[in-house]
């Protein structure tokens, strides 16, 4: 039994770290245009940067931030 609960241990630990891919606030906000522009290229951005898609689903200030720039590049895409 012991063996059993060292290996799923191991195996929670080893699966935790591949969560790695989680992003800050400073990165989410360098990356942002990136998304915004895969997005409006018909992308999906969630595809390709699945860890600010990640942030934005948990981070309230980050999520507006990207409402608002997309508010703003759609604007100026119309304004052309
Ligand atoms: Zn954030």
């Amino acid at each position: 039994m012991e063996h059993t609960n060292e290996f799923l241990h191991n195996l929670i630990q080893l699966s935790l770290r591949s969560k790695d891919t989680e992003i800050g606030c400073e990165e989410c906000e360098a990356e942002l245009d990136q998304y915004v522009d895969l997005l409006l290229a018909g992308e999906d951005p969630a595809q390709v940067m699945p860890a600010l898609e990640q942030h934005l689903s948990v981070c309230s200030c980050c999520h507006s931030e990207y409402e608002a720039l997309l508010v703003a590049v759609i604007a100026a895409a119309e304004g052309e």
